[in-house]
């Protein structure tokens, strides 16, 4: 019996029609205009507490300058794979830019956050090695495991306790990694980065620490949860991404000059890939240069984040482990985070409502994302509409 290729897809309607079933069903929504703190979204104006422009740069005309003029000397393309022709001189720049700010031997730019991670992990462990995954671990970095084709060992959310007990075990492979975030992305708590690299040095285990969310938000220097908690030194591999406060798109991997020579010559994802756009290299160099003078931004932006847990707290809302500008609050059915979402929604406020496969069954939560365009009158519209929700 010969089948037709709309048939043999039949079972995608099927699928779909039960996530939606579930309440699970996404959509792509379109934003026209910018990325701000305001945008428009399937045509409604909104005030924007989902994104993770944390420093309020995507739209900074600074960027779009550096942006224009790297475009106009360098075109747009990159044309090829960096080992080919396509690492350019801006790119050259922001990696040295890349090691200085993170005060690393050497950087690496990728084509994005997720490609840093799942290529450095599956370059630094294989076959015969093993890697130790926090349970909350982005998605990037647990297909980065699964890529290595390393043993893959889970262990429950910041519990070091457990993941010293399974490091124990482990002495008899090749190599040991611990990969974790800096700061989650969707509890906005950190990792106990301190026990981590205690246990790395105890057990002879490399330590690498995503810190997507925080590169720019955290530390002294804003280098990230790393620095803020003292251990920048003692954290093997550092990822960090250009997409989220730096306002611009690409992955960057900071370390020694070995490692970096390494993922050069042996991460999948950057080798056989097109080097981003020029522009977007010089963009994030103007973003570094804003992070390095307007230290304010993302001071006032941290302790704004603590006024609004307090405030939440004092409403009664669960706002779990949060102690960043990421900001759950924790409702546990996915109905009931998609119905408070749309309410926000018809007052003018887009607040995502994340469920599972993103956050556990019965952890779904709307995910608030402060950052420093937020005013002082929008984060109280907020808490306003919130009070009214939670009775
Ligand atoms: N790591 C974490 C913790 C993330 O949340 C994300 C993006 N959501 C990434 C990595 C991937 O970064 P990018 O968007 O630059 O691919």
């Amino acid at each position: 019996m010969s089948t037709t290729p709309g048939n043999r897809l039949a079972w995608i309607d099927e699928e779909l029609a039960s996530l939606e079933k579930a309440g699970l069903r996404r959509r792509l929504p379109v934003r026209s205009g910018p990325q701000a703190v305001c945008i428009v979204l399937d045509g409604e104006e909104l005030v924007h507490f989902g994104s993770n422009d944390y420093l309020n740069l995507a739209a900074d005309s600074r960027l779009t300058v550096a942006a224009v003029e790297a475009a106009e000397h360098e075109g747009w393309g990159s044309g090829a794979s960096p080992l080919v022709t396509g690492c350019c001189e801006s790119h050259r720049q922001l990696q040295e830019e890349l090691a200085r700010f993170e005060g690393t031997e050497a950087a690496l730019l990728c084509a994005s956050g997720f490609a840093a991670n799942a290529g450095t992990i599956a370059a630094l462990v294989g076959p015969g090695d093993v890697v130790f995954s926090d349970r909350k671990n982005h998605a990037s970095l647990l297909d980065g495991c699964r890529l290595s084709r390393a043993d893959v060992r889970v262990y429950p959310h910041g519990d070091e306790q457990r993941l010293g007990r399974l490091l124990a075990k482990a002495g008899g492979y090749r190599r040991r990694l611990i990969v974790t975030d800096g700061l989650f992305s969707m509890d906005g708590d950190l990792a106990p980065l301190d026990e981590l690299a205690d246990l790395a040095e105890r057990h002879d285990a490399m330590l690498l620490v995503d810190e997507a969310h925080a590169t720019g938000v955290f530390g002294r220097r804003g280098r990230g949860v790393a620095e803020h908690l003292g251990v920048e030194d003692r954290v093997d591999v550092r990822i960090g991404t250009l997409s989220k406060a730096l306002g611009s798109v690409g992955g960057f991997v900071a370390g020694s000059r070995a490692l970096i020579e390494w993922l050069i010559n042996r991460a999948r994802p950057y080798v056989f890939s097109t080097a981003p756009p020029p522009a977007t290299a010089a963009a994030a160099m103007a973003a570094l240069q804003i992070v390095r003078d307007e230290p304010r931004r993302r001071e006032g932006l941290l302790q704004r984040a603590d006024r609004l847990r307090d405030e939440l707290l004092g409403q009664g809302w669960d706002v779990g482990t949060s102690a960043s500008q990421i900001i759950p609050v924790i409702v546990g059915e996915a109905g009931r985070a998609v119905e408070l979402s749309a309410a926000l929604r018809r007052r003018g406020m887009f607040v995502p409502a994340i469920r599972t496969p993103t956050v556990p069954e019965g952890e779904a939560c709307l995910r608030i994302s402060l950052t420093a365009g937020h005013t002082d009158e929008m984060i109280g519209d907020l808490l306003a509409e919130l009070a009214t929700l939670s009775e």
